[in-house]
């Protein structure tokens, strides 16, 4: 990573603002999964253990820019007060006096966590006034919200322009992780795309297309492609504004763009309903294709087991559904397969590619699985993650 590390900073006594990715699923007062509070414990710790007096930040959910109970963060405050073994007092406020009053009454080593960023309507539109007031109680800003990082926020951007700062560990290990398979990735390199729209991930394609040396599509993005091939495509998922520059694609990469050979369609998408499998050939006018077929898992295999770097994103099929789900878990053990028997390097993003391999109870067995879906999307595809590009330099 060429920014600066949270390792580099003298914090002790420092009053530390940290925007964390807490952005968890909370159900009847409960945090259900605490994934990303646990992948913050490594700077958290770290920042206590130099003796910082720590202010935690993140949003949570998707309230309009006004306090909503529904949307406090006092679930995650007693989640992460579990993890780190010691006390967190939570504020009901992200601003004002009683930020300041409260770092002053911290002792050093001692943290609080702030009121979910977007109970202020400051936050999305990054307002200058706003991260002034962020800002004003701190000495630091340290980022480790990866998940965020896509985002122009007041607590990702506006304030990191106000104080010094550095990137947290998790951030750190995001980069490292996803350079690594960005520079020079140990071959062969094999990409595997799928999900639920091409649009979203033409950019991604593109780019990877440019250093994998085999890229593997499922998901309803392939049907896009299917149609470009001149294939009947029933009831599937297709985005007609796409199929010219999937046709595009497919003529770029020749036969390093890998579509299925079989798919599994059924009249809709819904549990219980009848499923066949058909050639790519063969799909019925009123039916959808909502898996890849067991032919293409066992080629998509082939490839994923001869891989020394593995890049995955997106479900191979309706993956909610158990019927349709076989695409995704073949694909997911193969790669569980590659990354330990094989030795394979691989990365796992995108919210439902994650939370299809944790399913699986396979996440112990991937390399690396990236907390930020659109961010590390976004990175994939070249672009400048606000995020971080305005953090501070290595050695500045
Ligand atoms: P990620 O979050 O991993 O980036 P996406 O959000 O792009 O993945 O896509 C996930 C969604 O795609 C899932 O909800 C899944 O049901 C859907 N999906 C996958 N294959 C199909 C298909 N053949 N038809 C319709 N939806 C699909
Ligand atoms: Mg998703």
């Amino acid at each position: 990573m060429n920014k600066k590390s949270v390792r580099d900073l003298d914090v002790k006594g420092k009053r530390v603002l940290v925007r964390v990715d807490f952005n968890v699923p909370v159900k009847d007062g409960e945090v259900t999964d605490d994934t990303r509070i646990r992948r913050a414990l490594p700077t958290i710790k770290h920042l206590l253990s130099e003796g910082a007096r720590l202010a935690l930040v993140s949003h949570l959910g998707r309230p309009k820019g006004e306090p909503d109970p529904e949307y406090a963060m006092d679930p995650v405050a007693r989640r992460l007060e579990e993890l780190l073994g010691a006390p967190v007092h939570k504020l009901d406020t992200a601003v004002g006096s009683e930020v300041g009053e409260a770092l002053e009454n911290l002792p050093e080593g001692g943290v609080v966590l702030l009121e979910n960023s977007r109970f202020y309507p400051g936050e999305t539109k990054n307002d200058p006034g706003f991260s002034e007031r962020l800002a004003e109680p701190f000495d630091l800003y340290v980022d480790d919200a990866f998940g965020a990082a896509h985002r122009a926020h007041a607590t990702t951007v506006g304030v990191a322009e106000r104080l010094p700062g550095a990137a947290g560990l998790l951030i750190e290990e995001e980069l490292d992780n996803l350079d690594d398979v960005l520079g020079e990735p140990e071959r062969p390199f094999v990409a595997i795309l799928g999900g639920a729209k091409v649009s979203d991930k033409l950019g991604v394609i593109e780019s990877l297309l440019g250093v994998a040396d085999a890229l593997l599509i499922g998901g309803a993005m392939c049907f896009t492609f299917f149609k470009a091939q001149g294939y009947e495509v029933g009831k599937s998922l297709v985005e007609d504004d796409y199929v010219e520059e999937a046709k595009r694609l497919l003529d770029e990469a020749g036969d390093r763009l890998v579509l299925p050979v079989d798919i599994v369609v059924a009249d809709k998408m819904e549990e219980g309903v009848a499923a066949e499998t058909v050639g790519v050939d063969g799909v019925p006018s009123g039916k959808m294709g909502l898996d890849i077929g067991p032919e293409a898992v066992e080629r998509f295999r082939d490839h994923i087991s001869d891989a020394k770097t593995i890049f995955w994103n997106g479900p191979m099929g309706v993956f909610e559904i158990d019927a349709f789900a076989k695409g995704t878990e073949g694909v997911a053990r193969a790669v569980a397969e590659a990354s330990v028997g094989g030795g394979a390097k691989s990365i796992v993003g995108g919210g439902d590619s994650v939370a299809a391999v944790a399913k699986l109870g396979v996440e112990d067995q991937m390399s690396f699985i990236s907390t930020g879906g659109g961010a590390s999307l976004e990175y994939v595809e070249g672009k400048e993650l606000p995020g971080i590009a305005v953090l501070p330099g290595k050695g500045t």
